[in-house]
């Protein structure tokens, strides 16, 4: 799978690199600081078909991030950390296309610093309920039985009922996670889409339905299971689809157990969407009138988006998602 595996020299001989290089039996490359290498050219997008290179690095500077207001359910503050650049799937609306300078991968090593800052955000909140989010620049299931670090991050919940972790992913690789015991504060969310919008733009990643069998399996083991409706990308039979796909999810019973149920419209920096034209010229996704947004997003104009969520919002109520647990993604005044 990798076609070449640089190491940083410093973290050479720490246990969880070593664990790694064992799974990937690849010679590593030496170097002193990944981002010496990694992104310094221009690497397009695409090449990550043919030949994809694997990092392992100790991230620097900032570990946690704030996220934006409209990111998660209101009220509280919410974070992501960051434990990796880029992913191994090719969604075509993806903003990783336009955001680095390269699609080759990166794992940080060192979670141990991440979880200290976490400690720390944690400490900066009293009395309130802190969300950490993994999966804003990579997916956070689709390489954890190479990279090993879940464990960390589910003692870390267990140590501070206080916090609440979300892994979102599109992967169905729950083999680490089910070694895990279930709590109340690790939640595990799926992105979804109706099957045959997923495989149209959803490129290298599991169908819909593969993922629907992971989460019931997780939902079966006792885990706290979440969705994402994001991006939902306008098609004439919108409606007839996601109903499709939440009839699905009730007869599974995932409807009514869905911690919380986000729905957001496709939406592209300038930049990205740029860079997705060039990318994905045919696709569905440019489909319909784009504009500039209120966060200087290019999305679909607003009475549109809101007609399109609230559409779907109703058909997960009639499916029996709770109405208290539907929010609205990345939308003014939602
Ligand atoms: S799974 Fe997420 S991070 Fe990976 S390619 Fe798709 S949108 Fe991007």
């Amino acid at each position: 799978m990798w076609n070449e595996v640089y190491v940083e020299e410093d973290i050479k001989d720490h246990p969880r690199t070593l664990s790694i290089l064992k799974k990937v039996q690849k010679e590593a490359l030496l170097i002193e600081k990944f981002d010496d290498l990694w992104g310094r050219s221009k690497k397009p997008y695409l090449q990550k078909r043919d030949s994809l290179n694997l990092f392992l690095a100790r991230k620097h500077g900032q570990l946690l991030k704030l996220a934006p207001d409209a990111y998660g359910s209101a009220g509280e503050p919410h974070y992501y950390f960051i434990h990796a650049y880029n992913c191994i799937y090719e969604c075509q609306y993806c903003y990783l296309q336009g955001y680095f300078n390269t699609p080759d991968i990166v794992l940080f090593i060192n979670h141990e610093e991440i979880i200290q800052e976490m400690e720390k955000a944690l400490l900066s909140h009293p009395g309130t309920r802190v969300w950490f989010h993994a999966g804003e620049f990579s997916d956070s299931l689709a390489l954890t039985h190479l990279t090993g670090e879940l464990e960390l991050y589910h003692d870390f919940c267990q140590k501070h009922p206080e916090a609440v972790i979300e892994l979102r992913t599109k992967s169905v690789n729950t083999r680490e996670l089910e070694k895990l015991t279930p709590l109340p504060n690790f939640i595990i969310s799926f992105s979804l889409s109706p099957n045959e919008m997923a495989r149209r733009v959803d490129l290298k990643t599991p169908s819909t339905s593969a993922r629907l069998k992971a989460m019931h399996k997780l939902y079966e083991l006792g885990f706290k299971i979440a969705a994402h409706f994001d991006p939902i990308i306008f098609e004439d039979q919108f409606k007839a689809r996601y109903q499709e796909l939440l009839q699905t999810m009730q007869e599974l019973k995932l409807t009514e157990e869905l911690e919380y149920l986000s729905l957001g419209v496709v939406r592209f920096t300038k930049e990205v969407y740029r860079d997705a034209e060039r990318n994905y010229p045919d696709s569905v996704i440019h489909t319909g009138p784009m504009v500039k947004s209120f966060d200087g997003k290019v999305r679909y104009h607003r009475p549109m988006r809101m007609w399109i969520m609230n559409s779907i919002k109703e058909l997960s109520i009639q499916a029996g998602v709770k109405p208290e647990c539907i929010y609205l993604c990345m939308e003014e005044n939602a």
